[in-house]
């Protein structure tokens, strides 16, 4: 036999509050990822907007500190004093150089090299450039270009990385004199340390360095690093081309950045300003972390919400299916129960489910009497009879029979016709059913036999319940307008018999006595022996 397979089911109970909780939780997983992927990029375009912004300023900044650097230089070298003491006084010269460093800001070392390079007077004494001569490149070139020069990080012979700046010296008539030079220590507490060192970024999240026209590190946070080559890193060689921007860069340690940068046109150096892509994530999250947190208890409310409504509508079509289960089981189910619903479905529904079970409970009920009723007089059958007499001599409750016979009613039928027959038989049952006392019992017992039950009643009772009966049937209109006759016999339990056959045979025997006797009588029945 082909037994189809047992499928899962699952109750609707339990699906509509997990469809919604699911679309409510998707729902908010993507508007939390659509917020992140949004915070993150802005919080890197505002990044890089604000480096670039920085390193603008910066910019700005080494622009004008050059300026300075140039016009103190300048300054010192139209210095008449310098002229006058060159030739003659060395100690004043250095009184002159000690006062020129400590009032300009912007050198750590400052000094006179003559035409031929030699240097003439160093301040502070004692430094390391206090030798016979300058001997860089540049240094050459710009003492016989006699002009302003700025050379590029290099590291003098003591291993020291400076950056030198310098002014030719022409006296009132003209001649030249070499140069006056100031020298920023890069590794060293110096003028960019001054201005950039605090305030450029913070720490290791964020943080600025400043390369020359060549791609080495002139100022970074790591001292060590200064003098360094960087020119393969990409948005130094953007600089190197004198572009000013802002993008995404590694740095050589290969960690993620958002730069911005900008070039000094002044000098061909650039700024770069960077911040770690890792602690803005870190940011992101947090915030993310926090919108989470703060978004738990009505997102948890929601959901409880949405459940219990989820239930709701659920809940009428899982008491229907009760009900229906009940129904379909037999069991009597109250119309009120199908309750109207505010859901249209469950409503509807329960509508349907109303009227089938009020078909079922009536077409039921006509079923029930059906089978305990004769179809021709509507009167009990003998089914019926039998189930009162159970019930009755299970309680041993004493009840009397009144079997009645129509008299000559063969000869009804064969005169008048066998419908009319059926009509006496109706009218005998409707004179019965009006005569006899409440919760008797009268049935149809077969033919034209009828039989009365009564509860706890004396065979007097009986006898002259029997006798009106008789009367009424004799008095009444007949189809064919002559008089009927019924004969009766009458006995009683426990008197006439133990059992229900001995009871019914005594008033079998009462009533065939009443035949012979002449009929249109009642006869008591007699104790068998
Ligand atoms: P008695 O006085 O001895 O009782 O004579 P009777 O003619 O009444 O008795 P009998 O047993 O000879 O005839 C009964 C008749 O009842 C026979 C049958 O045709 C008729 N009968 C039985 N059931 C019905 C019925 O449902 N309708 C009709 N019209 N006649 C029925
Ligand atoms: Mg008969
Ligand atoms: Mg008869």
């Amino acid at each position: 036999m082909n037994i189809p397979k047992q499928r899962i089911k699952i109750s609707l109970a339990m699906v509509m509050p997990a469809l919604v909780s699911l679309s409510i939780l998707m729902t908010m997983s993507i508007m939390f990822y659509i917020q992140y992927k949004n915070e993150k990029r802005s919080l890197y375009n505002n990044t890089m907007s604000l480096n670039l912004s920085s390193a603008q300023k910066m910019a700005v900044t080494i622009e004008a500190l050059f300026s300075g650097m140039r016009q103190s230089l300048r300054a010192s070298a139209n210095n008449p004093a310098i002229e006058a003491s060159a030739a003659s006084d060395q100690k004043e010269l250095q009184v002159i150089f000690d006062l020129m460093l400590q009032s300009s800001p912007y050198f750590n070392s400052v000094f006179w090299a003559d035409q031929a390079g030699t240097i003439r007077v160093v301040s502070p004494v004692g430094n390391n450039l206090n030798q016979d001569r300058l001997k860089t490149e540049g240094t050459t070139e710009a003492l016989q270009e006699r002009k302003s020069y700025i050379s590029a990080p290099y590291r003098t012979p003591a291993g020291r990385w400076i950056v030198l700046a310098s002014e030719p010296i022409f006296d009132s008539s003209g001649k030249y004199h070499g140069m006056i030079g100031g020298t920023i220590y890069l590794e060293e507490n110096n003028i960019l340390h001054r201005i950039f060192g605090s305030g450029a970024g913070n720490g290791k999240e964020s943080y600025s360095y400043i390369v020359d026209s060549g791609g080495r590190l002139l100022y970074h946070l790591d001292k060590s690093r200064v003098g360094e080559n960087v020119s393969s890193n990409v948005v130094v060689k953007r600089l190197m081309g004198g572009e000013s921007g802002m993008q995404r860069v590694m740095n050589t340690h290969g960690d993620d950045y958002l730069a911005g940068y900008a070039s000094v046109t002044m000098n061909g150096w650039g700024i770069v300003m960077q911040t770690s892509v890792s602690s803005i994530l870190a940011d992101v999250d947090r915030n993310l972390e926090e919108q989470l947190r703060s978004m738990l208890f009505p997102i948890v409310l929601m959901l409880v919400i949405a459940a219990y409504t989820a239930a709701r509508i659920a809940a009428p079509f899982t008491r229907l299916y009760k009900l229906t289960k009940s129904v379909a089981a037999g069991q009597t189910v109250s119309s009120e129960e199908f309750r109207p619903h505010w859901n249209r479905e469950a409503d509807q529904l329960n509508h349907i489910m109303r009227a089938a079970a009020e078909s079922l409970a009536k077409q039921t009920l006509s079923l029930q009497q059906e089978a305990v009723t004769d179809p021709l007089t509507g009167l009990s059958n003998r089914r019926e009879l039998e189930r009162c007499l159970d019930s009755w001599e299970a309680l041993r409750d004493p009840y009397a029979v009144l079997m009645l016979d129509i008299d000559h009613f063969k000869s009804v039928n064969d005169t008048y016709g066998h419908q009319t027959g059926d009509q006496v038989l109706k009218l005998v049952a409707a004179v019965m059913s009006d005569d006899v006392p409440k919760g008797a019992v009268c049935s149809r017992f077969g033919g034209e036999e009828f039989v009365i039950l009564l509860r706890k009643h004396s065979m007097d009772e009986a006898y002259r319940l029997a006798e009106r009966i008789r009367n009424a049937i004799l008095i009444s209109k007949t189809p064919y307008l002559l008089p009927l006759t019924v004969s009766i016999g009458v006995s009683l339990y426990p008197e006439h018999g133990r059992s229900r056959e001995d009871v019914f045979q005594a008033a079998d025997m009462a009533l065939y006595r009443a035949k012979n006797e002449g009929r249109n009588r009642t006869i008591a029945g007699v104790k068998s022996a």
